[in-house]
């Protein structure tokens, strides 16, 4: 008997591999430098580490929790809702293993089989398959280089169908770095309350932002709170990539129906990871302000870099810790003595050839695009730019 069509149809998740791939050339001698990684490089803050291991060794901790999460962390993050003028009760928050699940456990509370769900394009690549997952029809709403990687309201009006269930919006984005103004947000926002589609907006990267501020959506346009799902974590604003903690924030039915669906999936998320997460929280934006300082002076080394190659359109990210440039027009080019024929061929050679990790677009629904992370030390991105643009150039 065969496998499920479900599971068989799955694609493996292509960020992780070619990161996982440039970690068996280092292991293998290799000095490899990584542009692929999606995480911060800096480690979890001392207080946040105490904070878990204090709770490792209280025995309350050794025990099955509620599904719904610790009370004093879905107060929290009810907290940090409230500060930013989203009215929550803690009832509405659940917290899950990683944003990653909350994205999950979110479209599979919201679609039934059939349900169209808009994704604007440059999309993180768990998006799709995540819809797929809970039997709906991703719908790529694509926006270019030219119009800063942004999709507009027209744009979304003509990819809508009477079986449009819900709209995917995440500001900063991964993979592009792009940041919706407030005006932007207020469009949106207003546009799909108007339509009456459910929004899920993705919330993870609101703290690294280097000139555009941030807009929530259900915060700018109140009247989308109703039908909107906000998905957030601590991994990346307090570097817990790998503690896997995360939440989500839903109108109470809609949260009621996330929390029965945990409770039969994983029961609880890990204790101790979860007072960590408060420690985090309750320590406030210290550490997520000096990683955006950080971030902010790489970004601006690699924009320079790669704006000095011939055939390479990088506008300046905004937002997040990526830079996606269009490359395009390196396609058909030679370098280092192969005809390039697609940016994930890019990438490749680049990685055999220049010994540096970017992850190609393909998988984030932009083929002629590849992605880089600045979430690396100063040096390691000093020395893989200077390799990557003497190899991209044809040095
Ligand atoms: N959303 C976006 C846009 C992301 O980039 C990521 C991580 N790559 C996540 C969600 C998932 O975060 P977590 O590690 O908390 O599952």
């Amino acid at each position: 008997m065969p496998i499920s069509q479900r599971a068989a149809n799955v694609a493996v998740s292509a960020t992780g591999a070619i990161t996982e791939r440039a970690k068996e050339l280092a292991a293998s001698g290799l000095d490899v430098i990584s542009f692929g990684a999606g995480e911060p490089d800096f480690p979890t803050p001392d207080h946040i580490v105490s904070a878990a291991i204090e709770a490792v060794r209280n025995p309350i901790n050794h025990k099955y929790s509620p599904a719904a999460g610790l009370p004093q962390l879905r107060e929290a993050v009810a907290g940090t809702a409230t500060a930013s003028a989203l009215a929550v009760n803690a009832k509405q928050v659940l917290i899950t293993n990683g944003a990653k699940t909350a994205v999950y456990i979110a479209f599979q509370t919201l679609l039934d089989p059939g349900d169209e769900v808009l994704v604007p394009a440059p999309y993180w690549v768990s998006y799709p398959e995540i819809i797929k997952l809970a039997d709906g029809t991703p719908v790529p709403v694509f926006a270019g280089v030219g119009q800063g990687y942004k999709v507009s309201v027209d744009q979304l009006e003509a990819a809508v169908t009477d079986k449009t269930k819900a709209l995917l919006f995440v500001s900063p984005s991964n993979p592009t770095g792009a940041v919706y103004s407030g005006d932007e947000v207020k469009a949106i926002g207003e546009w799909a309350a108007q339509r009456g589609l459910w929004v899920v907006t993705d919330e993870i990267y609101e703290h690294f932002t280097y000139g555009t501020e941030f807009a929530s959506l259900p915060v700018t346009v109140p009247a989308a709170a109703e039908r909107t799902i906000v998905i957030n974590g601590v991994s990346k604003a307090y570097s817990m990539t790998g503690w896997r903690v995360g939440w989500l924030i839903a109108p109470p039915e809609a949260a009621a129906a996330a929390i029965r669906l945990q409770s039969q999936i994983s029961t609880n998320v890990s204790n101790v990871s979860q007072r960590a997460a408060v420690a985090g929280l309750e320590a406030g934006s210290g550490h997520p302000d000096m990683m955006r300082a950080a971030f902010d002076a790489r970004r601006q080394v690699m924009y320079e870099a790669l704006s000095d190659i011939d055939g390479i359109v990088c506008p300046n990210p905004q937002g997040a810790f990526y830079m996606f440039p269009d490359v395009s027009a390196l396609i058909g080019r030679e370098l280092a003595g192969t005809k390039i024929t697609s940016s994930h061929h890019l990438a490749e050679l680049a990685l055999e050839a220049a010994q540096v990790a970017v992850v190609p677009g393909e998988p984030f629904g932009a083929p002629g695009h590849v992605r880089f992370s600045f979430a690396l030390d100063d040096a390691d991105l000093q020395r893989g730019m200077d390799r990557f643009v003497s190899f991209a150039s044809g040095r």
